[in-house]
């Protein structure tokens, strides 16, 4: 499989590059050159296959050339066996026709860890004949933070530094990072907003001194890797509800765009998706974009649902290169009129051919805590906010009433326990395999909020070895 850039003009790569690029050359992002397809045939013969399995027949042809099938195996029991329930990612029945897919059992309790588990052993793999060593930079509201330092903590040839906004992370995901004692890891808490951390972190990649002395790579959901790995519980979720003789909608909460993309994809390749619902909290620029054409940036208001606290989704780029019908050089002029004016309008004829698949929803506070005790009451499950977004989607929207509708639920509830507690009157509980957090030592830097200390910390960290 070749990978190709949404700008048009990036050179063109195997998985094994589009992987370590993360971003392209153009500023562009990476998707394969086709979409590979699976027949009824095919769908049907994933019934009863185990999560691994499944993973490997449908991120097979992604991977081709690249790794065999074999080696995609091995990949995925490593990723796959530190989960804590068998089944991966397990469906929860909440009414005749509501369902929960958990995606929170890896080690970090959000659905992060599904696609970083992965994306772990495949840069290990990918660094380990030697040569190169990666130097991985990121910032993080919360939960990106936490999976990818636990994906990478303790691998040869990759280091990671994860900036944090001091004391604008919850304790839970705070300690998730710090207590994390590999010595590849390097925590920074910033004195400053996330926004002052990310935009610390862009200007690393464009500095021509950093990026002589370290080979950079990014572990956001713009690395295509990610997405891949979480088409994989679409077509796990579907077959066990009837695909492929009965179609199945999904609800996705989203920021980024990256979770409800992988669920476009699996449409492309040939899942029978009647509708994915893309749930918005009120930072809702995706929710005005599918509904009126609006894709405009305003600024963030901060929710209980912080992972979706985003004005620009970045994977939107990736959807808006099918609808203009892969033409890289009108989605670089697009790309470039919106980072000029924050604002631009989806043309008509895109719009429409969207609305075919997507439709979506802004749900703000009082709708979010509404679902949270819907699903306590009605369903017997304490879910945590995001996923209750999810929920409040998947209810508020009419879908034929034979169709099933599965919310994602993104993080365990136990993440954000102070905001579960004010709706439902419960405290979850963390689960036990992260039993001791609260004892264990936490380490990490405290740095002024200013670039230049950040960049000298970081050069003298890797010079050191
Ligand atoms: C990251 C995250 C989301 C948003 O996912 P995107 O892929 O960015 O749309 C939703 N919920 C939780 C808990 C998250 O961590």
């Amino acid at each position: 499989m070749q990978y190709i850039s949404t700008r048009g003009s990036a050179p063109t790569l195997d998985f094994r590059a589009a992987t370590l690029a993360g971003l392209a050359s153009d500023g562009g992002l990476y998707v394969p050159a086709v979409w590979p397809q699976m027949s009824a045939a095919d769908i049907r013969a994933l019934a009863g296959l185990d999560y691994v399995e499944t993973a490997v027949r449908v991120m097979t042809p992604f991977v081709a050339g690249v790794l065999s099938e074999d080696e995609l195996r091995a990949l995925c029991q490593a990723a796959y066996g530190r989960f804590s329930h068998d089944a991966v990612t397990p469906l929860v029945q909440l009414d005749h026709r509501h369902w929960l897919l958990e995606l929170f059992h890896g080690p970090t309790l959000a659905f992060k860890d599904v696609a970083l588990q992965l994306l772990g052993q495949l840069f290990e793999k990918f660094l380990g004949g030697g040569g190169t060593d990666l130097t991985i930079v990121g910032a993080t509201s919360g939960d990106t933070g936490s999976a990818a330092i636990e994906a990478v903590a303790g691998r040869e040839h990759i280091r990671i530094f994860m900036l944090h906004p001091e004391g604008r992370v919850s304790d839970v995901q705070r300690r998730q990072m710090t207590t994390v004692l590999a010595p590849n890891v390097h925590n920074i808490a910033i004195d400053g907003s996330f926004d002052d951390a990310q935009a610390m972190v862009k200007r690393l990649f464009g500095d021509a001194e950093a990026r002589s002395a370290l080979t950079l790579s990014a572990v956001n959901s713009i690395n295509w890797a990610r997405l891949m790995a979480q088409i994989v519980y679409y077509f796990y979720a579907a077959v066990r509800l009837g695909a492929p003789g009965r179609q199945v909608a999904f609800s996705v909460p989203t920021g980024n765009f990256g979770d409800v993309f992988a669920g476009y994809v699996a449409a492309r390749m040939g899942l029978p998706v009647a509708r994915l619902i893309v749930a918005t909290n009120v930072n809702d620029i995706l929710h005005r974009a599918l509904s009126s054409g609006d894709y405009s940036a305003g600024s963030v208001t901060p929710t209980a649902t912080p992972s979706m606290d985003i004005q620009v989704s970045s994977n939107f780029e990736r959807l808006l290169f099918d609808l203009a019908g892969r033409d890289g050089a009108a989605i670089a002029g697009m790309m470039d009129a919106f980072d000029r004016d924050r604002a631009m309008s989806i043309p008509a004829d895109m719009l429409t051919e969207a609305r075919g698949l997507f439709s979506s929803a802004r749900i703000d506070g009082d709708a979010m805590s509404l679902a949270l005790r819907w699903a306590q009451e009605k369903g017997g499950q304490i879910i945590d906010p995001h996923s209750a977004v999810g929920l409040a989607a998947a209810r508020a929207l009419e879908i034929d009433a034979d169709i099933p509708v599965v919310t994602l639920a993104t993080a365990h509830p136990a993440k954000f326990r102070d905001a579960v507690e004010r709706a439902t009157g419960v405290r979850p509980a963390l689960p036990a395999r992260l039993g001791n957090l609260f004892d264990r030592e936490e380490r990490y830097e405290r740095l002024p909020g200013d670039y230049d200390a950040v960049k000298a910390y970081i050069l003298s960290e890797v010079a050191r070895g």
